[in-house]
């Protein structure tokens, strides 16, 4: 009874939902402790204590009926504008509250804009390897998504390639830095030549094509690295912003759009994308989160443990004889498959109580990803499985 869309889409959900489920199954088998389970983007380190008192702060001083009531499909004003100045402090910008939507984390935002934006057909480019779930969002709106291989040398996207997949139904380019899976950080040089790319194409076809910068790991770095600031290197930019991973609060749904001045019809974009806030059925980013976030945007979590995660992973993973790219930010590691079949890789991985993900997953096969946000412990427990496994395949 259920849409034929959806018979499709519940099948492809199935090999993560299954991945839990024998994650639980291996966990009986051996205990917890024994079952290395690197298979999902949730953060390890909690939420920085400002939130916790923030929430009591709110809770307890702020009016019941304005913290848990209906707003503007777009959010708070208050909020939106003290968003805004902090961008604006951190990266010279010159936004207001009005360029400004708080959104149902990057999903929401992400589902927001492409509503905004797509009609059946319209062409949405990605860069492999991406976050899966482009896919879907993109077929929701009946867009048709449009991946650019990958530059396996260091994963930057590979513009050439880019450019010969633009044409006239081009609506929009989603990037995503610093990047799950990869954890490459999108250099300036990068960012220039893509935003030279899409100047170009849109004088040749005449067409306004948005770039939707998806950007839930900005806090995440490593190394003081910077992470460029993009409605800053191309006019048509929209950012999707989330706290799922910055402030460690992924159930709680809270992100936002930045939709700048400088974008084409920016006018009915910014209509539009509160429109679609209320009919997606969000009507509206969490009313308490919102409020939250706008007093921590200077908050910060343990990135310190993260770090000592990725060192010790990336190492041992070399040392065994991987082939990875030593991530600069998100908590994911791009690892080589040591056979042309990831997902027979990943079984073999399984076999040492070691779960990755497929690079298939993210579009790019003949890799699996590694998430290490988890405990320091389940790393080191995990390296003589990883070490075993390497040498499975050297013999
Ligand atoms: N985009 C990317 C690249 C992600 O990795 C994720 C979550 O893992 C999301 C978007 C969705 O994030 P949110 O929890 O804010 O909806």
């Amino acid at each position: 009874m259920i849409s034929n869309k959806m018979v499709g889409l519940v099948q492809n959900s199935s090999i993560i939902r299954a991945m839990f489920e024998e994650g639980k199954r291996l966990a009986d088998i051996y205990g917890a402790e024994n079952v290395y389970d690197f298979s999902l983007g949730n953060p390890s380190v909690e939420p920085p204590k400002e939130i916790r008192e923030e929430i009591l702060n709110i809770i307890n001083m702020e009016d019941a009926n304005l913290v848990h009531g209906y707003m503007s499909n777009s959010g708070y004003q208050d909020v939106r504008t003290t968003i805004a100045d902090s961008l604006n402090k951190r990266f010279q910008t010159s936004f207001t509250g009005e360029n400004i939507i708080m959104t149902v984390g990057a999903a929401g935002g992400l589902n927001v804009i492409l509503k905004t934006l797509l009609n059946p057909g319209d062409e949405v480019i990605v860069f492999s390897p991406f976050f899966g779930e482009y896919r879907n969002y993109v077929d929701n709106f009946d867009g048709k998504l449009v991946v650019v291989p990958p530059d396996i040398n260091d994963f930057q996207p590979d513009l050439a390639e880019f450019e010969t997949r633009v044409t006239e139904k081009t609506k929009a380019v989603i990037v995503n830095t610093p990047n799950n899976p990869t954890g490459v950080v999108y250099s300036e040089t990068t960012i220039k030549g893509l935003a030279d790319v899409l100047n170009r194409k849109q004088k040749e076809f005449g067409i306004s094509i948005y770039l939707i910068s998806d950007e839930p790991y900005r806090e995440l770095v490593y190394d003081s690295i910077e992470v460029p600031y993009l409605t800053k290197y191309y006019n048509n930019t929209i950012v999707g912003y989330s706290f799922s991973k910055s402030l460690s609060l992924p159930g709680e749904r809270i992100g936002y759009l930045v939709i700048p001045n400088e974008v084409d019809d920016y006018t009915n974009v910014v209509g539009a994308a509160n429109v679609a806030n209320r009919i997606l059925g969000f009507v509206n980013a969490p009313s308490l989160m919102q409020r939250v976030v706008a007093r921590c945007l200077d908050a910060e979590v343990d990135i310190a443990s993260y770090n000592r995660n990725r060192e010790l992973l990336y190492y041992s993973l070399r040392e065994y004889g991987y082939t990875c790219i030593k991530p600069e930010g998100a908590f994911y590691l791009f690892v080589k498959a040591l056979e042309e079949d990831d997902k027979a890789f990943a079984a073999a991985a399984k076999k040492h109580n070691i779960l990755i993900v497929p690079g298939s997953s993210f579009g790019c096969p003949g890799y699996c990803r590694i998430a290490y946000c988890v405990a320091y412990e389940t790393i080191k427990r995990s390296l003589p499985g990883f070490e075993k496994l390497a040498k499975e395949y050297s013999t």
